[in-house]
Protein backbone atom coordinates (compact mmCIF):
# COMPACT_ATOMS: atom_id res chain seq x y z
CA UNK A 1 0.00 0.00 0.00
CA UNK A 2 0.97 3.42 -1.07
CA UNK A 3 2.20 5.38 2.26
CA UNK A 4 4.31 8.31 0.58
CA UNK A 5 3.99 9.80 -2.55
CA UNK A 6 6.43 11.98 -4.09
CA UNK A 7 5.05 14.63 -6.20
CA UNK A 8 7.35 15.70 -9.49
CA UNK A 9 5.23 18.75 -10.20
CA UNK A 10 4.64 22.14 -9.09
CA UNK A 11 2.08 25.28 -9.25
CA UNK A 12 -1.23 24.54 -8.51
CA UNK A 13 -1.24 20.69 -9.97
CA UNK A 14 1.39 19.83 -6.90
CA UNK A 15 -0.88 21.64 -4.37
CA UNK A 16 -3.79 19.62 -5.67
CA UNK A 17 -2.27 16.11 -5.08
CA UNK A 18 -0.84 17.37 -1.66
CA UNK A 19 -4.21 17.72 -0.66
CA UNK A 20 -5.74 14.49 -1.31
CA UNK A 21 -3.18 12.84 0.49
CA UNK A 22 -3.80 14.65 3.77
CA UNK A 23 -7.17 13.37 3.41
CA UNK A 24 -6.17 9.96 2.96
CA UNK A 25 -3.11 10.23 5.35
CA UNK A 26 -0.89 9.46 3.06
CA UNK A 27 2.61 11.38 3.31
CA UNK A 28 3.94 13.86 0.44
CA UNK A 29 7.31 14.76 -0.75
CA UNK A 30 7.38 18.15 -2.63
CA UNK A 31 10.39 19.20 -5.41
CA UNK A 32 11.32 22.44 -5.92
CA UNK A 33 14.00 24.63 -8.07
CA UNK A 34 15.81 28.40 -6.78
CA UNK A 35 11.97 29.65 -8.42
CA UNK A 36 9.81 27.77 -6.14
CA UNK A 37 11.42 28.66 -3.08
CA UNK A 38 8.72 30.44 -1.61
CA UNK A 39 5.62 28.59 -3.29
CA UNK A 40 3.20 27.02 -1.39
CA UNK A 41 3.60 23.58 -2.42
CA UNK A 42 6.92 23.41 -0.62
CA UNK A 43 5.16 24.91 2.74
CA UNK A 44 2.17 22.76 2.21
CA UNK A 45 4.31 19.04 1.64
CA UNK A 46 5.01 17.17 4.47
CA UNK A 47 8.85 16.88 3.20
CA UNK A 48 10.14 19.28 0.43
CA UNK A 49 13.66 18.87 -1.42
CA UNK A 50 14.91 21.22 -3.92
CA UNK A 51 16.16 20.05 -6.99
CA UNK A 52 18.30 22.52 -8.71
CA UNK A 53 17.46 25.68 -10.99
CA UNK A 54 14.77 27.48 -12.18
CA UNK A 55 15.04 26.04 -16.14
CA UNK A 56 12.56 22.91 -16.45
CA UNK A 57 15.26 21.21 -17.65
CA UNK A 58 17.69 21.62 -14.63
CA UNK A 59 14.40 20.68 -12.22
CA UNK A 60 11.26 19.60 -12.51
CA UNK A 61 12.24 17.64 -15.99
CA UNK A 62 15.28 16.32 -14.34
CA UNK A 63 14.66 12.23 -14.12
CA UNK A 64 17.61 11.40 -12.44
CA UNK A 65 17.68 14.21 -10.16
CA UNK A 66 13.88 13.24 -9.17
CA UNK A 67 14.57 9.34 -8.78
CA UNK A 68 17.20 10.19 -6.27
CA UNK A 69 15.04 12.23 -4.15
CA UNK A 70 12.58 10.27 -3.88
CA UNK A 71 14.40 7.00 -3.04
CA UNK A 72 16.22 9.21 -0.41
CA UNK A 73 12.92 10.39 0.84
CA UNK A 74 11.44 7.06 0.87
CA UNK A 75 8.70 7.81 -1.34
CA UNK A 76 6.71 4.61 -2.27
CA UNK A 77 5.20 6.03 -5.35
CA UNK A 78 5.80 9.20 -7.76
CA UNK A 79 2.39 11.09 -8.94
CA UNK A 80 3.72 13.39 -12.27
CA UNK A 81 0.53 15.48 -12.44
CA UNK A 82 0.48 17.06 -15.97
CA UNK A 83 3.09 18.73 -18.08
CA UNK A 84 6.95 18.11 -17.64
CA UNK A 85 7.52 14.15 -16.76
CA UNK A 86 3.70 12.63 -16.92
CA UNK A 87 3.71 11.45 -20.78
CA UNK A 88 7.30 11.12 -20.73
CA UNK A 89 7.31 6.92 -21.29
CA UNK A 90 11.00 6.59 -20.37
CA UNK A 91 10.70 8.01 -17.19
CA UNK A 92 7.45 6.07 -16.52
CA UNK A 93 9.91 2.92 -17.30
CA UNK A 94 13.04 3.99 -14.96
CA UNK A 95 10.55 4.40 -12.08
CA UNK A 96 9.05 1.16 -12.71
CA UNK A 97 13.00 -0.14 -12.95
CA UNK A 98 13.43 1.88 -9.34
CA UNK A 99 10.49 0.03 -8.20
CA UNK A 100 8.74 3.44 -7.80
CA UNK A 101 5.21 3.24 -7.83
CA UNK A 102 4.67 5.40 -10.95
CA UNK A 103 0.81 6.65 -10.52
CA UNK A 104 -0.27 6.38 -13.76
CA UNK A 105 -0.51 3.95 -16.95
CA UNK A 106 2.59 1.70 -17.90
CA UNK A 107 5.32 2.93 -19.67
CA UNK A 108 4.46 0.55 -22.20
CA UNK A 109 0.97 1.83 -22.84
CA UNK A 110 2.62 5.34 -22.17
CA UNK A 111 4.36 4.94 -25.53
CA UNK A 112 1.74 4.17 -27.46
CA UNK A 113 -0.34 7.41 -26.19
CA UNK A 114 2.80 9.66 -26.46
CA UNK A 115 3.04 8.62 -30.54
CA UNK A 116 0.05 9.91 -32.12
CA UNK A 117 0.81 8.10 -35.22
CA UNK A 118 1.13 4.74 -33.65
CA UNK A 119 -1.85 5.26 -31.24
CA UNK A 120 -4.34 6.12 -34.54
CA UNK A 121 -3.25 2.86 -35.77
CA UNK A 122 -4.18 0.84 -32.99
CA UNK A 123 -7.43 2.71 -32.94
CA UNK A 124 -8.31 1.78 -36.61
CA UNK A 125 -7.62 -1.56 -35.96
CA UNK A 126 -9.74 -1.55 -32.67
CA UNK A 127 -12.82 -0.15 -35.05
CA UNK A 128 -12.58 3.47 -33.27
CA UNK A 129 -13.26 6.27 -35.90
CA UNK A 130 -10.10 8.57 -36.46
CA UNK A 131 -10.04 11.41 -38.35
CA UNK A 132 -8.87 11.14 -42.09
CA UNK A 133 -5.34 11.04 -42.89
CA UNK A 134 -1.86 9.68 -43.77
CA UNK A 135 -1.97 6.31 -42.38
CA UNK A 136 1.98 6.33 -41.54
CA UNK A 137 4.32 8.58 -40.76
CA UNK A 138 5.13 11.00 -44.28
CA UNK A 139 8.62 10.14 -45.52
CA UNK A 140 9.20 13.39 -47.12
CA UNK A 141 7.70 16.43 -48.49
CA UNK A 142 6.35 15.05 -51.68
CA UNK A 143 4.79 12.54 -50.17
CA UNK A 144 3.28 14.70 -47.89
CA UNK A 145 1.96 17.12 -50.54
CA UNK A 146 0.46 13.45 -52.52
CA UNK A 147 -1.54 12.56 -49.74
CA UNK A 148 -2.83 16.62 -49.15
CA UNK A 149 -4.37 15.77 -52.73
CA UNK A 150 -5.72 12.66 -51.76
CA UNK A 151 -7.61 13.82 -48.62
CA UNK A 152 -8.41 17.56 -49.92
CA UNK A 153 -6.95 20.90 -48.61
CA UNK A 154 -7.43 22.48 -46.24
CA UNK A 155 -4.80 19.86 -43.75
CA UNK A 156 -3.25 19.91 -40.45
CA UNK A 157 0.56 18.86 -40.75
CA UNK A 158 0.98 17.25 -37.22
CA UNK A 159 4.12 16.24 -35.12
CA UNK A 160 3.03 12.40 -33.49
CA UNK A 161 5.30 13.95 -30.69
CA UNK A 162 3.10 16.80 -30.09
CA UNK A 163 1.17 18.28 -27.14
CA UNK A 164 -0.39 21.45 -25.75
CA UNK A 165 -1.22 22.50 -29.29
CA UNK A 166 2.10 22.63 -29.87
CA UNK A 167 3.59 21.51 -33.36
CA UNK A 168 0.29 21.31 -35.23
CA UNK A 169 -0.06 23.79 -38.84
CA UNK A 170 -2.51 24.42 -40.84
CA UNK A 171 -2.08 24.48 -44.25
CA UNK A 172 -4.21 25.62 -47.41
CA UNK A 173 -2.03 24.47 -50.22
CA UNK A 174 1.05 22.96 -51.95
CA UNK A 175 3.27 26.02 -51.26
CA UNK A 176 2.20 26.18 -48.01
CA UNK A 177 2.82 22.50 -47.13
CA UNK A 178 6.14 22.77 -48.12
CA UNK A 179 7.11 26.12 -46.65
CA UNK A 180 5.20 24.25 -43.43
CA UNK A 181 7.29 21.18 -43.68
CA UNK A 182 10.36 22.51 -43.59
CA UNK A 183 9.72 24.27 -40.16
CA UNK A 184 8.03 21.50 -38.46
CA UNK A 185 10.59 18.90 -39.62
CA UNK A 186 13.31 21.14 -38.40
CA UNK A 187 11.29 21.94 -34.93
CA UNK A 188 10.81 18.03 -34.73
CA UNK A 189 14.29 17.02 -35.48
CA UNK A 190 15.70 19.94 -32.63
CA UNK A 191 13.20 18.42 -30.17
CA UNK A 192 13.15 14.49 -30.77
CA UNK A 193 16.15 14.08 -33.02
CA UNK A 194 13.81 12.70 -35.70
CA UNK A 195 11.21 14.01 -37.80
CA UNK A 196 8.10 11.96 -37.27
CA UNK A 197 5.05 14.14 -39.06
CA UNK A 198 1.14 13.17 -39.93
CA UNK A 199 -1.02 14.53 -42.27
CA UNK A 200 -4.27 14.90 -41.32
CA UNK A 201 -7.97 16.55 -42.56
CA UNK A 202 -8.47 19.85 -40.98
CA UNK A 203 -12.01 19.67 -39.69
CA UNK A 204 -14.17 22.67 -39.39
CA UNK A 205 -16.62 23.91 -37.12
CA UNK A 206 -15.97 21.43 -34.67
CA UNK A 207 -15.87 20.61 -30.83
CA UNK A 208 -13.80 19.05 -28.43
CA UNK A 209 -15.39 16.62 -26.61
CA UNK A 210 -13.37 14.34 -24.07
CA UNK A 211 -14.15 11.07 -22.18
CA UNK A 212 -12.37 11.16 -18.90
CA UNK A 213 -12.14 6.91 -18.90
CA UNK A 214 -10.54 4.79 -15.79
CA UNK A 215 -9.55 1.20 -16.04
CA UNK A 216 -8.48 -0.75 -12.91
CA UNK A 217 -5.44 -4.16 -13.13
CA UNK A 218 -8.46 -6.65 -12.43
CA UNK A 219 -10.04 -5.42 -16.39
CA UNK A 220 -12.74 -3.07 -15.26
CA UNK A 221 -13.66 0.08 -17.14
CA UNK A 222 -15.48 2.95 -17.16
CA UNK A 223 -15.86 5.95 -18.04
CA UNK A 224 -16.80 8.92 -15.78
CA UNK A 225 -18.96 11.48 -18.54
CA UNK A 226 -17.46 14.10 -21.29
CA UNK A 227 -16.02 17.08 -20.71
CA UNK A 228 -16.15 19.65 -23.81
CA UNK A 229 -13.38 21.92 -24.06
CA UNK A 230 -13.64 23.36 -27.10
CA UNK A 231 -13.06 27.27 -26.41
CA UNK A 232 -9.73 27.34 -27.14
CA UNK A 233 -7.08 29.65 -28.22
CA UNK A 234 -3.98 28.15 -30.36
CA UNK A 235 -5.13 24.59 -30.34
CA UNK A 236 -4.97 24.95 -26.27
CA UNK A 237 -8.35 24.96 -24.07
CA UNK A 238 -9.80 27.81 -22.22
CA UNK A 239 -13.11 27.04 -20.79
CA UNK A 240 -14.07 23.20 -20.36
CA UNK A 241 -17.65 22.11 -18.94
CA UNK A 242 -19.15 18.74 -18.27
CA UNK A 243 -21.84 17.41 -19.43
CA UNK A 244 -21.77 18.73 -23.51
CA UNK A 245 -24.55 20.83 -24.61
CA UNK A 246 -24.94 18.49 -27.54
CA UNK A 247 -24.40 15.42 -25.93
CA UNK A 248 -27.69 13.39 -24.19
CA UNK A 249 -27.64 10.19 -22.27
CA UNK A 250 -27.74 7.71 -25.28
CA UNK A 251 -24.54 9.51 -27.41
CA UNK A 252 -22.89 9.46 -23.85
CA UNK A 253 -22.95 5.59 -23.29
CA UNK A 254 -22.14 5.45 -27.13
CA UNK A 255 -18.96 7.32 -27.28
CA UNK A 256 -18.13 6.14 -23.63
CA UNK A 257 -18.36 3.07 -25.56
CA UNK A 258 -15.55 3.94 -27.78
CA UNK A 259 -13.60 5.39 -25.36
CA UNK A 260 -13.30 2.39 -22.65
CA UNK A 261 -12.60 0.38 -26.26
CA UNK A 262 -9.82 3.04 -26.86
CA UNK A 263 -8.65 2.19 -23.57
CA UNK A 264 -8.61 -1.41 -24.27
CA UNK A 265 -6.98 -1.18 -27.36
CA UNK A 266 -3.78 0.09 -25.59
CA UNK A 267 -3.88 -2.00 -22.36
CA UNK A 268 -4.51 1.48 -20.14
CA UNK A 269 -4.48 1.11 -16.95
CA UNK A 270 -5.47 3.73 -14.68
CA UNK A 271 -7.23 7.53 -15.32
CA UNK A 272 -6.81 8.81 -18.96
CA UNK A 273 -9.03 10.68 -21.54
CA UNK A 274 -10.18 9.58 -24.48
CA UNK A 275 -10.04 12.84 -27.19
CA UNK A 276 -12.27 13.46 -29.52
CA UNK A 277 -14.02 15.83 -32.31
CA UNK A 278 -17.11 16.11 -33.43
CA UNK A 279 -18.29 17.86 -36.56
CA UNK A 280 -21.80 19.05 -37.12
CA UNK A 281 -23.35 16.23 -37.90
CA UNK A 282 -23.00 14.71 -35.01
CA UNK A 283 -19.93 12.32 -35.75
CA UNK A 284 -16.93 11.84 -33.44
CA UNK A 285 -13.35 11.63 -34.47
CA UNK A 286 -11.05 9.76 -31.87
CA UNK A 287 -7.72 12.17 -31.66
CA UNK A 288 -5.52 10.85 -28.39
CA UNK A 289 -5.59 9.76 -25.53
CA UNK A 290 -3.83 11.93 -22.44
CA UNK A 291 -2.27 9.68 -20.43
CA UNK A 292 -2.32 11.52 -17.19
CA UNK A 293 -4.97 13.62 -14.47
CA UNK A 294 -5.97 16.25 -16.93
CA UNK A 295 -6.11 20.05 -16.22
CA UNK A 296 -9.66 20.18 -15.77
CA UNK A 297 -10.36 17.28 -14.06
CA UNK A 298 -12.26 19.54 -11.20
CA UNK A 299 -15.18 19.40 -14.08
CA UNK A 300 -15.79 15.93 -13.92
CA UNK A 301 -14.90 15.54 -10.09
CA UNK A 302 -18.13 17.94 -9.55
CA UNK A 303 -20.34 16.58 -11.52
CA UNK A 304 -19.56 12.78 -10.40
CA UNK A 305 -19.25 13.16 -6.55
CA UNK A 306 -15.70 11.54 -7.11
CA UNK A 307 -11.96 12.69 -5.80
CA UNK A 308 -10.14 11.67 -9.10
CA UNK A 309 -6.50 11.57 -7.73
CA UNK A 310 -8.18 9.28 -4.36
CA UNK A 311 -9.33 6.78 -7.84
CA UNK A 312 -5.82 7.32 -9.42
CA UNK A 313 -4.03 6.40 -5.70
CA UNK A 314 -6.53 3.10 -5.32
CA UNK A 315 -6.07 1.69 -9.09
CA UNK A 316 -2.31 2.26 -8.41
CA UNK A 317 -2.51 0.51 -5.17
CA UNK A 318 -3.81 -2.42 -7.57
CA UNK A 319 -7.57 -2.43 -5.68
CA UNK A 320 -10.77 -2.74 -8.25
CA UNK A 321 -12.70 0.47 -8.98
CA UNK A 322 -15.33 0.58 -6.22
CA UNK A 323 -18.06 1.07 -8.70
CA UNK A 324 -19.51 0.47 -11.80
CA UNK A 325 -20.94 2.26 -14.86
CA UNK A 326 -24.56 1.81 -14.19
CA UNK A 327 -23.61 3.44 -10.57
CA UNK A 328 -22.04 6.37 -11.78
CA UNK A 329 -24.85 9.64 -11.87
CA UNK A 330 -24.32 12.50 -14.00
CA UNK A 331 -25.23 15.76 -11.24
CA UNK A 332 -25.74 19.34 -12.63
CA UNK A 333 -23.39 21.13 -14.53
CA UNK A 334 -19.74 22.35 -13.86
CA UNK A 335 -18.06 24.97 -15.75
CA UNK A 336 -14.42 25.65 -15.17
CA UNK A 337 -12.16 28.89 -16.47
CA UNK A 338 -8.31 28.12 -16.53
CA UNK A 339 -7.04 31.71 -15.16
CA UNK A 340 -3.83 32.17 -17.05
CA UNK A 341 -1.46 35.22 -16.26
CA UNK A 342 -1.40 36.32 -19.67
CA UNK A 343 -2.38 39.48 -22.43
CA UNK A 344 -5.53 38.41 -24.47
CA UNK A 345 -4.37 41.24 -26.56
CA UNK A 346 -0.57 40.72 -27.12
CA UNK A 347 -1.89 37.19 -28.64
CA UNK A 348 -1.75 35.70 -25.65
CA UNK A 349 1.69 36.60 -24.30
CA UNK A 350 2.53 35.14 -20.73
CA UNK A 351 2.36 37.75 -17.96
CA UNK A 352 4.67 37.52 -15.34
CA UNK A 353 6.12 38.90 -12.10
CA UNK A 354 4.75 39.89 -8.14
CA UNK A 355 1.52 39.68 -7.20
CA UNK A 356 1.28 41.68 -4.39
CA UNK A 357 -2.60 40.56 -3.73
CA UNK A 358 -4.87 37.97 -4.31
CA UNK A 359 -9.09 37.96 -3.50
CA UNK A 360 -9.88 34.72 -4.24
CA UNK A 361 -13.83 34.00 -4.86
CA UNK A 362 -16.10 31.85 -2.72
CA UNK A 363 -19.87 30.98 -2.08
CA UNK A 364 -22.43 28.07 -3.48
CA UNK A 365 -20.55 25.71 -5.94
CA UNK A 366 -17.55 27.50 -6.25
CA UNK A 367 -14.03 25.50 -6.48
CA UNK A 368 -10.43 27.74 -6.52
CA UNK A 369 -7.35 25.30 -7.66
CA UNK A 370 -4.89 28.25 -7.21
CA UNK A 371 -1.55 28.83 -6.32
CA UNK A 372 -1.54 31.98 -5.86
CA UNK A 373 -1.63 33.94 -2.62
CA UNK A 374 -1.01 37.60 -1.29
CA UNK A 375 3.14 38.24 -2.19
CA UNK A 376 3.57 35.37 -4.38
CA UNK A 377 4.60 35.94 -8.14
CA UNK A 378 4.26 34.49 -11.52
CA UNK A 379 7.53 32.81 -12.51
CA UNK A 380 8.33 33.26 -16.38
CA UNK A 381 9.95 29.72 -16.32
CA UNK A 382 6.81 27.82 -16.29
CA UNK A 383 3.32 27.87 -17.97
CA UNK A 384 0.84 30.78 -17.70
CA UNK A 385 -1.85 28.59 -15.52
CA UNK A 386 -2.06 30.30 -12.08
CA UNK A 387 -5.58 29.04 -11.17
CA UNK A 388 -8.34 27.24 -11.95
CA UNK A 389 -12.05 28.65 -11.01
CA UNK A 390 -14.72 25.92 -11.42
CA UNK A 391 -18.44 26.45 -10.74
CA UNK A 392 -20.96 23.61 -9.67
CA UNK A 393 -25.00 24.03 -10.18
CA UNK A 394 -27.66 21.98 -10.84
CA UNK A 395 -28.36 23.56 -14.28
CA UNK A 396 -26.13 25.20 -16.63
CA UNK A 397 -27.44 28.70 -16.37
CA UNK A 398 -26.32 27.99 -12.56
CA UNK A 399 -23.31 27.09 -12.80
CA UNK A 400 -22.69 29.78 -15.22
CA UNK A 401 -24.54 32.42 -13.12
CA UNK A 402 -22.16 31.20 -10.12
CA UNK A 403 -18.66 31.72 -13.09
CA UNK A 404 -19.76 35.02 -13.72
CA UNK A 405 -20.46 36.03 -10.26
CA UNK A 406 -17.01 34.64 -8.52
CA UNK A 407 -14.93 36.13 -12.22
CA UNK A 408 -15.88 39.48 -10.66
CA UNK A 409 -15.12 38.54 -7.60
CA UNK A 410 -11.09 37.08 -8.62
CA UNK A 411 -8.78 40.42 -8.01
CA UNK A 412 -4.68 39.34 -8.96
CA UNK A 413 -2.66 42.11 -8.62
CA UNK A 414 0.58 42.58 -11.28
CA UNK A 415 -0.08 40.68 -13.93
CA UNK A 416 -2.66 40.67 -16.99
CA UNK A 417 -5.22 37.81 -16.55
CA UNK A 418 -7.50 35.71 -18.66
CA UNK A 419 -10.77 36.94 -16.25
CA UNK A 420 -12.01 40.02 -18.73
CA UNK A 421 -12.05 37.80 -21.81
CA UNK A 422 -14.10 34.88 -19.78
CA UNK A 423 -16.57 37.62 -18.45
CA UNK A 424 -17.16 38.50 -21.89
CA UNK A 425 -17.52 35.07 -23.21
CA UNK A 426 -19.44 34.05 -20.24
CA UNK A 427 -22.04 37.04 -21.09
CA UNK A 428 -22.00 36.01 -24.72
CA UNK A 429 -25.89 35.15 -26.52
CA UNK A 430 -23.59 32.03 -28.38
CA UNK A 431 -22.21 30.78 -24.95
CA UNK A 432 -25.71 30.86 -23.24
CA UNK A 433 -26.99 28.91 -26.17
CA UNK A 434 -24.45 26.62 -26.16
CA UNK A 435 -23.26 27.18 -29.60
CA UNK A 436 -19.85 26.10 -29.33
CA UNK A 437 -16.53 25.06 -31.78
CA UNK A 438 -13.17 25.59 -31.50
CA UNK A 439 -12.81 28.58 -33.56
CA UNK A 440 -15.32 30.15 -30.99
CA UNK A 441 -13.07 33.16 -30.00
CA UNK A 442 -12.28 33.89 -33.98
CA UNK A 443 -15.76 33.01 -35.02
CA UNK A 444 -17.71 35.40 -33.08
CA UNK A 445 -15.05 38.28 -32.91
CA UNK A 446 -15.03 37.71 -29.44
CA UNK A 447 -11.80 39.69 -28.99
CA UNK A 448 -13.62 42.87 -30.57
CA UNK A 449 -16.45 42.15 -27.95
CA UNK A 450 -14.04 42.22 -24.81
CA UNK A 451 -12.50 45.35 -26.48
CA UNK A 452 -16.06 46.96 -26.03
CA UNK A 453 -16.89 45.52 -23.15
CA UNK A 454 -13.61 47.32 -21.22
CA UNK A 455 -14.09 50.90 -23.10
CA UNK A 456 -17.79 50.59 -21.31
CA UNK A 457 -16.14 49.61 -17.89
CA UNK A 458 -13.70 52.49 -17.89
CA UNK A 459 -16.53 54.90 -19.10
CA UNK A 460 -18.23 53.89 -16.04
CA UNK A 461 -16.01 54.72 -13.76
CA UNK A 462 -15.42 58.25 -11.72
CA UNK A 463 -13.05 60.55 -13.25
CA UNK A 464 -10.25 59.85 -10.15
CA UNK A 465 -11.09 55.76 -10.77
CA UNK A 466 -10.77 56.44 -14.56
CA UNK A 467 -7.43 57.94 -13.63
CA UNK A 468 -6.07 55.34 -11.92
CA UNK A 469 -7.19 52.95 -14.42
CA UNK A 470 -5.59 54.45 -17.67
CA UNK A 471 -1.84 54.87 -15.49
CA UNK A 472 -2.46 51.23 -14.46
CA UNK A 473 -2.83 50.20 -17.86
CA UNK A 474 -0.01 52.14 -19.22
CA UNK A 475 2.20 50.84 -16.74
CA UNK A 476 1.15 47.11 -17.73
CA UNK A 477 1.80 48.06 -20.90
CA UNK A 478 5.11 49.53 -20.18
CA UNK A 479 6.40 46.49 -18.38
CA UNK A 480 5.38 43.70 -21.02
CA UNK A 481 7.40 45.90 -23.40
CA UNK A 482 10.52 46.80 -21.26
CA UNK A 483 10.64 42.76 -20.38
CA UNK A 484 10.57 41.36 -24.21
CA UNK A 485 13.27 39.43 -22.62
CA UNK A 486 11.09 37.45 -20.50
CA UNK A 487 8.80 36.31 -23.01
CA UNK A 488 11.15 34.93 -25.65
CA UNK A 489 12.97 33.39 -22.71
CA UNK A 490 9.62 31.66 -21.66
CA UNK A 491 8.92 30.52 -24.89
CA UNK A 492 12.21 29.10 -25.13
CA UNK A 493 11.31 27.04 -22.18
CA UNK A 494 8.04 25.73 -23.09
CA UNK A 495 9.75 24.82 -26.75
CA UNK A 496 12.21 22.84 -24.83
CA UNK A 497 10.06 21.00 -22.26
P1 LIG B 1 -5.18 19.18 -20.83
O1 LIG B 1 -5.98 18.40 -21.77
O2 LIG B 1 -4.86 18.49 -19.56
O3 LIG B 1 -5.83 20.46 -20.60
P2 LIG B 1 -3.07 20.58 -22.21
O4 LIG B 1 -2.76 20.17 -23.59
O5 LIG B 1 -3.73 21.87 -22.01
O6 LIG B 1 -3.84 19.35 -21.57
O7 LIG B 1 -1.76 20.56 -21.35
C1 LIG B 1 -1.84 20.50 -19.98
C2 LIG B 1 -0.66 21.20 -19.35
O8 LIG B 1 0.49 20.42 -19.60
C3 LIG B 1 -0.38 22.57 -19.89
O9 LIG B 1 -1.00 23.57 -19.15
C4 LIG B 1 1.12 22.64 -19.74
O10 LIG B 1 1.46 22.95 -18.41
C5 LIG B 1 1.55 21.24 -19.90
N1 LIG B 1 2.03 20.87 -21.20
C6 LIG B 1 1.40 20.12 -22.11
N2 LIG B 1 2.15 19.91 -23.16
C7 LIG B 1 3.31 20.53 -22.93
C8 LIG B 1 4.50 20.67 -23.65
N3 LIG B 1 4.67 20.08 -24.82
N4 LIG B 1 5.48 21.39 -23.11
C9 LIG B 1 5.33 21.95 -21.91
N5 LIG B 1 4.23 21.85 -21.18
C10 LIG B 1 3.24 21.15 -21.68
P1 LIG C 1 -2.36 18.15 -28.52
O1 LIG C 1 -1.57 16.91 -28.32
O2 LIG C 1 -1.53 19.34 -28.77
O3 LIG C 1 -3.41 18.31 -27.47
P2 LIG C 1 -4.53 17.33 -30.28
O4 LIG C 1 -4.38 16.39 -31.42
O5 LIG C 1 -5.21 16.81 -29.07
O6 LIG C 1 -3.11 17.91 -29.92
O7 LIG C 1 -5.31 18.61 -30.80
C1 LIG C 1 -5.43 19.79 -30.04
C2 LIG C 1 -6.48 20.69 -30.65
O8 LIG C 1 -6.16 21.01 -32.01
C3 LIG C 1 -7.88 20.08 -30.72
O9 LIG C 1 -8.61 20.27 -29.53
C4 LIG C 1 -8.48 20.87 -31.88
O10 LIG C 1 -8.89 22.15 -31.48
C5 LIG C 1 -7.32 21.05 -32.82
N1 LIG C 1 -7.26 19.95 -33.81
C6 LIG C 1 -6.57 18.79 -33.72
N2 LIG C 1 -6.74 18.01 -34.81
C7 LIG C 1 -7.58 18.67 -35.61
C8 LIG C 1 -8.14 18.40 -36.91
N3 LIG C 1 -7.87 17.30 -37.58
N4 LIG C 1 -8.96 19.34 -37.45
C9 LIG C 1 -9.23 20.48 -36.81
N5 LIG C 1 -8.73 20.80 -35.59
C10 LIG C 1 -7.92 19.92 -34.99
MG1 LIG D 1 -4.94 16.98 -27.00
Amino acid sequence: MIEKILIANRGEIALRVIKTCKILGIKSVAVYSDEDVNSLHVKNATESYHIGEASPAQSYLNQDKIIEVALASGADALHPGYGFLSENADFTILCEKKKINFIGPSGKAMHLCGDKMKCKAVMEKANVPTVPGSSDLVKDVDDAVKIASKIGYPVLLKSVFGGGGRGIRLVNNDNELREAFEAATGESMAAFGKSALLVEKFLQKIRHIEFQIGRDSHGNAVHIFERECSIQRRNQKLIEMSPSPVVDQKIRDKIGELAIKAAIAVDYENLGTAEFLRIDDGSFYFIEINARLQVEHPVTELVSGLDLVKLQIDIANGEEIPFKQKDLVLNGCAIECRINAEDTFLDFAPSTGPVPDVKIPSGPGVRVDTYLYPGCSVSSFYDSLMAKLVTWGETFDESRRRMRTALNDFYIEGVETSIPLYKTILESKEFIEGKLSTDFLKRYKILDRLKDDLKKEILSKSDVALAAAVIHSEYLKSRVKSSPGQNIRWKAQMDRA
